[in-house]
């Protein structure tokens, strides 16, 4: 059992509605840079746009970065800059050689016992280092009758124990398509956990409201929800309670993390990131080296490095609080370990 937060809020009805927060996300650099006292730093913008793949970072996100800091570990993660478009040899399109199965709306069955559906290719904030900066879903892959054909895969198959919703950001649904797809689960007997892809939680906490937790609720399988979270800076206490709440439902809470150059690449950064997951009640998961996804090469930590850092990390936290350092690799059977 994961410890949940010692004094769980309750989600109020009148907490701000997430879809107004996801519309009023910002969506201009220039406007970033103001609220955040940097100016001069549109020069690293990007002068003919954003290659397809815009800004967008809701304000509560925002408010959690440093003014006038540059080097705030969460401004990185969202800034685009103009060294994005800089050729980078190794660094593709499709990082990691998917693409094909990753665009439809089907069932990505890799691993054993588990399968992957793409609940829908939106997403609340566009991070600079995503494999999926470089094919934006529409949201119609959200369109109930797109997960008929994964459905039916699912119940033909009784060697898929777990469903995983991913994306995209799977929590970006709206609560009635999410109970649609869990109706819909009710059948096939052999599932026997349902898991959740999603960093909703902890850029648009305010999507934990009221009608998420009915639907947690009203399932009938155990839930994962693995959060992503980067930097420790990013768990404010709304987060903390946000992630509260989904303990106090019965979630099973877990974090994956990417290893990033200039966010999250040091010992301090990592340990501090652990110490601050198991105050939220979530214990770390894994710890992602970089898909080598074009635009994302500064970002990348080479292998040695992340080595060192990650058995330096070792030699500081709990075994509980060190997560798995991996790698996904096209072809193979599990993610592997560096
Ligand atoms: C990452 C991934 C999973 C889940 O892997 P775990 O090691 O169980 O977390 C399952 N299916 C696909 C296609 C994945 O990419
Ligand atoms: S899929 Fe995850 S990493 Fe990629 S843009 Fe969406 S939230 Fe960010």
């Amino acid at each position: 059992m994961i410890t949940a937060n010692p004094c769980p809020t309750q989600a109020a009805e009148s907490v701000a509605d997430w879809r107004r927060l996801w519309r009023e996300a910002v969506t201009d650099p220039r406007e970033l840079l103001a609220l955040l006292d940097l100016p001069h730093l549109a020069a690293v913008l990007p002068d003919d746009g954003d290659a397809g793949f815009p800004l967008r970072v809701p304000r509560g996100f925002v408010a959690r970065m440093r003014r006038g800091d540059p080097h705030d570990p969460l401004l990185r993660q969202v800034l685009p800059l103009a060294e994005e478009a800089h050729p980078q040899p190794g660094f593709a399109l499709d990082a990691v050689g998917d693409l094909a199965s990753r665009e439809g709306p089907g069932l990505l069955h890799k691993y054993r016992g588990r399968a992957l559906l793409i609940a829908t290719g939106s997403c609340a904030v566009n991070c600079r280092y995503c494999f999926r900066r470089h094919f934006p879903y529409g949201e119609n892959t959200a369109a109930a009758n797109a997960w008929a054909g994964a459905l039916e895969q699912l119940r033909a198959d009784a060697s898929i124990s777990e469903l995983i919703l991913s994306g995209g950001d799977p929590l970006s649904l709206a609560d009635a398509k999410l109970e649609a797809l869990s109706a819909r689960l009710r059948d096939i007997p052999h599932l026997r956990r349902l898991r959740l892809h999603t960093r909703l939680p902890v850029v648009l906490p305010e999507r934990v409201d009221a009608g998420l937790l009915r639907w947690i609720g009203s399932l009938h399988l155990p839930l994962v929800c693995v959060v992503h979270a980067n930097h420790a800076n990013e768990l404010d206490r709304d987060v903390a309670d946000a992630l509260a709440r989904l303990a106090a439902a019965g979630v099973t809470l877990l974090n994956q993390a990417v290893l990033l150059r200039g966010v999250n690449d040091s010992v301090a950064a990592l340990e501090d990131l652990s110490e601050r997951l198991f105050a939220c009640g979530v214990l770390p998961y894994y710890l992602h080296q970089l898909d080598r996804v074009r635009g994302a090469a500064h970002f990348e930590v080479d292998d040695t490095r992340a080595r060192t850092l990650h058995s330096a990390l070792r030699d500081r936290v709990p075994g509980y609080l060190l997560p798995r350092l991996v790698r996904e690799v096209a072809g193979a059977p599990a993610k592997l370990p560096l």
